[in-house]
């Protein structure tokens, strides 16, 4: 392969990566979007393994090469072949640390094995970037376990928050920068003793800032990790002096911070506060949250569905509890049948629903549910009021009034659907308990909720047999 062969890959490589984003914007081009993706990596990835060929790559490096990447390739395609809708988020995370991972190997051996044709600025130029490419891969591969661990529930959702933690943090940059200082006016191999040491304390940094990250703030860990995963990738692409992966990771980077910030504004944070931690712990001069007690009422399956029936329009609010009872084929079928009874029927989405960006969204269009009746909260919330029953299955915190209504709820001021502002809201439901961000939800005793308690798919289904 000529090197300009090599550039025409990589350009059209990019090309396929902008376009993939593009598609994956919108619902109806997310497929095509995938597809430009699958394309744009698989030309980058050949073109790569070729073009090492020209930088004296022998055929035992291709030996090399095969062993690492084809069971890696197997074990990756038969991973998220398995996985379940529920188990996603995780396998997003996992896979944001693999990225760092990476980025803290290339890192080292790029730092053991140097470019000999580089000397002078450019040389120094390249210590900075081992030194910040080895930070940022080290903060997103322990970050991204401990986000691993909390989506897995093997780790409490709640903040961990450490005495003077911030002073901690702000200690461990200073370490950092000093450490910096240590492996840039290192000669020969002596850097890599600080390099190593900071490797260790970045890691420690990763762990603590997840941590101290609690419940309902998760949504924008996720897409804040995404987004290092992305800035490593691309310090790697300077350490490696190759392009696309400069590209790729900026696009990586760029659009996890964006979603960050679309997050952050969803739920009415602001980045540095999210980033600082501690939303979600009970402080101890804080008051307390409001206690609640009142009457909860219950539901059948049969009464829902003559609720259903008797409605001119119903809007349906998924949440979590949709992925965990797999509910989604059983939710179209219902919005299918109340539509050919000629009833209103639409979806209301919450930007942080589910537990990653888009959750609910790709459930339901996996279900075939119609992409015009499925709205984003904004465009839901103002007709709660003039809607007859509204379905919330499996959601609670994102339909929590606490968050509107208690300003010492740990939830207070992030937008919610307000669908207590309609006629009648069925819960769905296998109990009282709360959700993800551990907060307790009036919506179940107020005058117009009925809760139907039970697996929300077993339910669903019996609510479909007395519609039809
Ligand atoms: P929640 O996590 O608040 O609540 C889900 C509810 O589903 C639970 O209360 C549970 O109640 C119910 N449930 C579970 N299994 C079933 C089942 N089989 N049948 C019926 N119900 C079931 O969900 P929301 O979607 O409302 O809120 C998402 C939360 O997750 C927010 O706090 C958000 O910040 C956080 N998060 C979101 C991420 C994202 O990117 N979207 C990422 C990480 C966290 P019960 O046990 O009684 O059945």
């Amino acid at each position: 392969m000529t090197s300009s062969l090599l550039t025409v890959s990589y350009i059209g490589a990019s090309a396929l990566f902008i376009l993939s984003l593009a598609g994956l914007s919108n619902q109806e081009s997310a497929q095509r979007g995938n597809l430009y993706g699958m394309i744009g990596m698989a030309i980058a990835i050949v073109a790569t393994a070729i073009g090492a060929g020209m930088n004296g790559f022998d055929s035992s490096n291709y030996v090399t090469l095969a062993i690492a990447m084809i069971p890696g390739a197997l074990i990756g395609a038969v991973l998220a072949a398995r996985v379940a809708m529920t188990s996603m988020p995780e396998l997003v995370a996992i896979l944001h640390s693999f990225v760092g991972a990476a980025a803290v190997l290339v890192g080292i051996a790029n730092y053991l094995s140097p470019d000999q044709s580089l000397s002078g600025v450019e040389e120094g130029i390249h210590q900075v970037e081992i030194y910040l490419g080895v930070f940022i891969g080290a903060v997103t591969f322990s970050g991204s376990v401990i986000a691993f661990g909390k989506l897995r529930a093997l780790i409490s959702s709640k903040p961990v928050l450490l005495p003077a933690r911030h002073v901690l943090n702000l200690g461990m940059l200073v370490a950092i920068l000093w450490l910096g200082s240590l492996f840039l006016n290192a000669q020969g191999y002596a850097g890599l003793i600080p390099l190593l040491i900071m490797t260790g304390i970045a890691m420690v940094l990763g762990v603590h800032l997840v941590l101290a990250i609690g419940g309902a703030d998760m949504p924008v860990v996720i897409s804040m990790l995404n987004s290092y995963s992305g800035w490593a990738a691309a310090a790697a692409g300077f350490m490696l002096s190759n392009d696309l992966l400069i590209i790729t990771g900026a696009l990586v980077g760029s659009s996890g911070a964006i979603l960050s910030y679309i997050m952050c504004k969803a739920m009415n944070r602001s980045f540095i506060s999210v980033i600082l931690g501690g939303f979600g712990a009970a402080s101890g001069s804080a008051p307390a949250a409001a206690k609640l007690e009142g009457e909860v009422n219950q539901t059948t399956a049969a009464d829902t569905a003559k609720i259903l029936r008797d409605a001119k329009s119903v809007v349906i609010v998924p949440g979590y509890g949709m992925a965990v009872a797999q509910a989604q084929h059983s939710v179209s079928e219902i919005a299918k049948t109340l539509k050919g009874l000629g009833i209103n029927v639409r979806f209301g989405i919450h930007p942080v629903a589910g537990r990653m960006p888009g959750h609910m969204n790709v459930l339901l269009a996996e279900a075939r549910v119609p992409y015009d009746i499925v709205l984003e909260m904004d465009e839901i919330n103002e007709d709660f009021p003039v809607t007859d029953a509204v379905l919330v299955i499996g959601a609670n915190d994102t339909v929590n009034p606490s968050a509107m209504e208690d300003p010492n709820s740990a939830i207070a001021g992030m937008p919610v659907m307000e669908v207590w502002k309609s006629h009648k809201a069925i819960v769905l439901k296998r109990s009282m308990a709360s959700g993800y961000a551990g907060v307790e939800n009036p919506l179940f005793y107020k005058a117009n909720t009925e809760m139907l308690f039970g697996d929300a798919k077993k339910n669903l289904d019996e609510i479909l047999t007395h519609l039809r």
